[in-house]
């Protein structure tokens, strides 16, 4: 809950519709006026309280003794030169930052949304994994990640991925209450299949996400279907090994019916010869998945390089080969660090 210092007023935003019906009741009001707060909100975007002028002027001022309305404030944006891309630096309302990375392509507009600020898993590939956690974003931080590049780009957002900054599987409480929002049609109206939570391999979580019932799409950073190999590039693989991982997965499908995702970032000599494509064989045998090859990029202080184009040519044919669909992903936003991996305040 954000309270501000000095503060009897609870932050409007950071209340879910439950919390809002329960106070509306409390003050005698009817319960639907909270559909009509969740719009102005959540699908209008405003934050004056005064301006919600569909409620009554005696609610707007009682709303407004009790609460105050929070937005993000962007710190820089960046547009790429390249692809349309845009890469946005949040600041938070305890003065934390995040990235958020708006991606145009044919009819989608996606945001890709930070679940944490930075990440406890220091995968060594990623530059977020880098700064170290420091904490959880509230559902609603989430939410005005969406809000904000919604409003700043003018156009409705058709999906939404958890593939910024954190692991968004080990804030899984406040990513569920998101995702209500992001589907409810007062607030952004995102079907839940247009909706994608990846996880570097969160065995509990991925159970978590089948039990939360909802069509959401996995993705699993995988990187190494080799259990060594794996861990030394993402330690979360000791607790969690490829074998536990397979299961989850598959158990995830069972019951989904949804193909996974699998992110392989290209890591050459590391993670692209023949030995690693004959285990990644093996591991997705019986997953019906597609597999999202994407190149390294390297970024200040970073441990390993990017590929050549031919190299990245020689792993595509490899890889094609598997049953699977194989894609390659255009490093979208890659002038403004925006690509995978790099979201970490990077100039
Ligand atoms: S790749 Fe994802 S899980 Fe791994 S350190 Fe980076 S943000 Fe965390």
């Amino acid at each position: 809950m954000d309270i501000r210092a000095g503060e009897h007023r609870l932050n409007l935003k950071a209340q879910r519709r439950g919390e809002i019906e329960k106070y509306l009741k409390e003050i005698g009001e009817k319960p639907y006026r909270a559909t009509q707060i969740i719009r102005w909100l959540w699908q209008k975007g405003e934050s004056d309280i005064m301006k919600f002028s569909d409620l009554p002027l005696s609610l707007r001022k009682k709303l407004a003794e009790d609460f105050f309305v929070h937005s993000v404030e962007p710190v820089s944006i960046k547009k790429s030169s390249s692809d349309g891309s845009i890469k946005f630096l949040l600041r938070l309302f305890d003065g934390k930052e995040v990235e958020s990375v708006f991606i145009p392509d044919g009819k989608r507009r996606t945001v890709c949304v930070s679940s944490q600020v930075g990440c406890p898993l220091k995968c060594a590939f990623c530059a977020t994994g880098m700064l170290g956690y420091k904490r959880n974003l509230e559902f609603w931080e989430i939410l005005e990640q969406v809000r904000f590049v919604r409003d700043y780009v003018g156009e409705r957002i058709t999906n939404v991925v958890f593939m910024g900054m954190g692991e968004p599987m080990l804030n899984l409480d406040n990513v569920f209450s998101a995702i209500d929002l992001l589907q409810e049609n007062d607030a952004f109206k995102i079907g839940a299949r247009k909706i994608t939570v990846s996880t570097a391999g969160i065995v509990p979580g991925i159970y978590r996400l089948l039990e939360y019932g909802k069509q959401v799409k996995l993705a699993v950073s995988l990187n190494s279907a080799i259990q060594e190999k794996r861990e030394k590039i993402m330690p979360i693989a000791r607790r969690y090994p490829l074998s536990e991982l397979k299961k989850a997965i598959l158990d995830y499908y069972r019951i989904k019916r949804r193909w996974v995702t699998f992110e392989y970032i290209q890591l050459p000599e590391v993670n692209d010869s023949e030995e690693d494509v004959r285990a990644l064989e093996r591991f997705i045998k019986g997953i019906p998945c597609k597999i999202n090859l994407i190149p390294y990029n390297s970024f200040e202080g970073s441990l390993f390089r990017e590929p050549s184009e031919r190299e990245i040519e020689r792993f595509l044919r490899k890889l094609y080969r598997l049953k699977a669909t194989i894609t390659l992903r255009k490093s979208k936003g890659k002038d403004i660090k925006g690509a995978c991996g790099q979201l970490a305040y990077l100039k």
